[in-house]
């Protein structure tokens, strides 16, 4: 994830439920992508290691786990950069042009946030990230496929050019909610203002709740409401339990519940679920040394990670590389 600033529920609906999943079944790697953080920022604002710093602490308040995955800072591994350059001589850039994200981007953000070579790369920084790892398995929303499909086409491609399988096969996993919507019904991103944020404060909740639009078509409260039509209850069929759910449809179909009185129960219901997280966030908040500490021991297990699969990148390429490494005598 992106060191871009504090997590919001699109990124935990998108990603981090899959996390809390994978981290009990699987090698984990959870990495906090500074590098790819600067591919859009401001970077005279200076907040990058801030913005790494509030990511932990969303990742540790959620509940993901250090004694379960390694937990790290992207920059804090050198490799990443050095498998970047690698790979990008074998990147073609008809298939960086035509990755519908770029695109998308480069329209909403513009040419002062986008029009940089690490941009048009992002995608072959996130395939150094996935192979230095051998990973398989990569949790992501669906903001990120087009992604994916092109780093699996160039991890093949390094494959297939020294004919070794250094790097193994790899696959997008998307949750049920591969892309939720924000307060405005487009796609939940800090881009475009439409957030909550998982440490908001519940005034904060409220008020941002209060103001969404509802069904267009039920001007009054006496009119039958059209819920599939409504952001309100999209909301509440992700966070509200499934009973509920079906008596806020039949309530709203049948003119009984007002929109008010739903997105006051959409309120509660966000304002409670982050309740326990929020706590967990104040407790570590006033833990920092913890917090760097879980960071130092990730970084430090994915260095030997990153560096193993290096040694043999280099071996494979015939890049002398460190000179008192035996890639030297190759
Ligand atoms: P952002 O898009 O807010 O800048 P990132 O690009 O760092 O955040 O995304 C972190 C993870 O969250 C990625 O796996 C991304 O696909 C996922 N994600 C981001 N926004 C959403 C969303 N609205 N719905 C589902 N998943 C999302």
């Amino acid at each position: 994830m992106r060191a871009t600033g504090r997590l919001h529920i699109g990124n935990y609906f998108g990603a981090l439920a899959n996390w809390l999943e994978f981290q009990k079944k699987y090698d984990c790697f959870f990495m906090v992508a500074d590098y790819h953080a600067m591919t859009t920022g401001d970077l005279s604002q200076k907040t990058l290691a801030e913005n790494t710093q509030q990511i932990l602490l969303d990742w540790l308040s959620v509940g993901i786990d250090p004694a379960e995955a390694t937990v790290f800072v992207q920059s804090a591994v050198p490799e990443h950069a050095e498998l970047f350059v690698i790979l990008s001589m074998m990147t073609s850039l008809g298939w960086l042009e035509r990755n519908p994200t770029y695109k998308e981007q480069r329209q909403e953000l513009g040419d002062k946030y986008t029009g940089n070579l690490g941009f048009l790369g992002y995608p072959v920084l996130q395939t150094a990230d996935v192979c230095l790892y051998k990973a398989t398995k990569v949790p992501v929303g669906e903001d990120q496929k087009p992604h994916l499909e092109m780093g699996r086409e160039l991890a093949r491609r390094f494959n297939s050019t020294f004919g070794v399988n250094v790097f193994p096969e790899f696959e997008a996993i998307l949750t049920p909610t591969p892309k939720m919507l924000g307060l405005d019904r487009r796609k939940m991103s800090k881009s475009y203002g439409n957030v909550i944020e998982l440490s908001e404060n519940p005034d904060s909740i409220r008020k941002k709740i209060q103001k969404m639009v509802t069904d267009v078509r039920r001007p009054r409260k006496e009119d039958p409401g059209h819920p599939e039509d409504c952001n309100v209850f999209y909301w509440h069929q992700l966070l509200t339990p499934g009973e509920r759910v079906k008596e806020i449809e039949r309530d709203c179909k049948g003119a009984i519940l007002s929109c008010w009185d739903n997105k006051n129960a959409l309120a509660d219901r966000v304002i409670a679920w982050l309740e326990p997280i929020q706590r967990k966030r104040r407790e570590l908040e006033a833990n920092l040394d913890y917090v760097n500490d879980v960071a130092r021991k990730g970084i430090a297990k994915a260095r030997e990670v990153a560096a193993k699969t290096m040694d043999e990148v280099r071996q494979v390429v015939g890049l002398w590389g460190k000179i008192d490494s035996p890639t030297a005598a190759h």
